[in-house]
């Protein structure tokens, strides 16, 4: 492990500043899935249990860096009361003299949630000079910093690269290490077979993650509209499908590459078609090489589920990210279903991110069959491109210094 987790530290009677993701979704003051919440609340929990104060801090929504009422972390502090047991004040803001007092104020076996980070524009700021010392200023609440917000790890926000920078101690929270050890460590050492699978609608956002997983793996698996490209490239019509036809060339040299590296690329044989997004009723199912040229290849079809599970059934590591299809309509959500349940069914270590195929996920009742699944989006797809994540070398200087 490369960063020391909060059980690693002596936190007895000092103050935390743990920067969580509490994004949850509100509506009308009420917050619908609160899973967030309760995965993130180990951290904290663990802080006050061992005698220190936490300083929670977390952003909801896109306020665009000015205070918006419906956007307060109120609810989130009630709800972690309840979950907790104890009574989490909310404080009117996240810095400032009355912030301050209130932080200074706290016993150990105390916690005080800030108000929403993202009501500064300072935040976001893209230029550090934009951030100030904003930073500095939420790092000043606490002796260590914490990060246990991976969702986030991939921005530069202030709470994310300047709070480290500027605390004398920090260390990561249980949810970040165990993000760290799945896609980092349990990857970077696979067991074999080890297959990915992508989807989604374009190419284009996933190259990165296509190029830094192909030399790895032994198999990959391409879906959902990206899939098109593919095809377009290898001379199918495609109908009226989503296309990125300026990536053909791209797609000729993704599937190069792969001969290069002995990783074997399986595209779809077959599609469910439809006439467009909101279509109640598919057309049909069409193979690859007879697509009707009014259609669009909306979903894998069953012959593609068949060869797709066939290719993980032996699998030993698998990952996933990107649904097979438009899988927002029922009509179109039958590849990425079956796909889900199959992977599902194996015994592999499973690992899969990404906000569309969590969400696919969700559909079914399969989460806890999966080895792993990521709570980051963004974030997720970088680090497994392979790029330092900001987090991570704020974190390195903090801990260098
Ligand atoms: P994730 O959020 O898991 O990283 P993406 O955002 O890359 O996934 O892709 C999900 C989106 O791709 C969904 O909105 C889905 O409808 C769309 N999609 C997948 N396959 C197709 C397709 N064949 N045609 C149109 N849209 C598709
Ligand atoms: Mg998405």
């Amino acid at each position: 492990m490369l960063f020391p987790c909060i059980d690693q530290i002596e936190v007895k009677g000092k103050r935390l500043l743990i920067r969580v993701d509490y994004n949850v979704p509100l509506k009308d003051g009420v917050i619908g899935d609160d899973n967030r919440i309760r995965s993130g609340l180990e951290t904290v929990r663990y802080a006050l249990k061992n005698g220190a104060s936490a300083i929670v801090c977390s952003h909801l929504g896109s306020p665009d860096g000015k205070p918006v009422p419906k956007m307060s972390l109120g609810p989130v502090a009630q709800r972690m009361s309840e979950l907790l047991g104890q009574k989490v004040e909310l404080a009117p803001d996240c810095v400032g003299p009355e912030v301050r007092s209130m932080a200074a104020r706290l016993k150990p076996g105390q916690a005080l949630l800030l108000e929403n980070l993202r009501f500064h524009p300072e935040e976001q700021g893209k230029k550090p000079e934009q951030r100030g010392d904003f930073g500095k200023q939420l790092a000043e609440l606490a002796d260590i910093y914490v990060n246990d917000a991976f969702a986030v790890a991939h921005r530069n926000n202030a709470s994310v690269v300047d709070a480290p920078k500027w605390s004398k101690k920090c260390c990561i929270g249980f949810l970040l290490k165990e993000e760290w050890e799945y896609l980092g460590e349990n990857l970077a050492h696979p067991k074999r077979p080890y297959v990915a699978i992508s989807g989604g609608s374009k190419v284009s956002t996933k190259l990165g993650i296509i190029r830094s997983l192909l030399p790895q793996v032994d198999d990959f698996i391409i879906g959902g509209a990206m899939a098109n490209t593919f095809l377009l490239a290898q001379g199918h019509g495609v109908g009226r499908s989503l296309v990125e036809p300026d990536l053909v060339d791209t797609a000729l040299d993704i599937l190069h590459t792969a001969e290069e590296h002995k990783a074997k690329v399986h595209l779809p044989v077959d599609f469910v078609v439809g006439r467009g997004a909101e279509d109640k009723e598919p057309l049909g199912v069409f193979d690859a090489d007879s697509i009707p040229a009014e259609g669009m290849m909306l979903d894998i079809g069953p012959k593609s589920v068949a060869l797709f599970s066939a290719v993980l059934r032996p699998a030993a590591t698998v990952i996933w990210n990107g649904p097979m299809g438009l899988f927002e309509n029922p009509a179109f959500a039958s590849g990425s279903l079956a796909l889900c349940r199959a992977v599902a069914d194996l015994e592999a270590l499973t690992i899969v991110g990404g906000g569309d195929t969590v969400a696919v996920l969700h559909q079914t009742d399969l989460s806890s069959k999966f080895t792993f699944i990521s709570t980051a989006g963004g974030a997720f797809l970088e680090f497994l491109e392979g790029r330092e994540l900001p987090a991570f070398k704020a974190l390195k200087e903090c801990l260098n210094r």
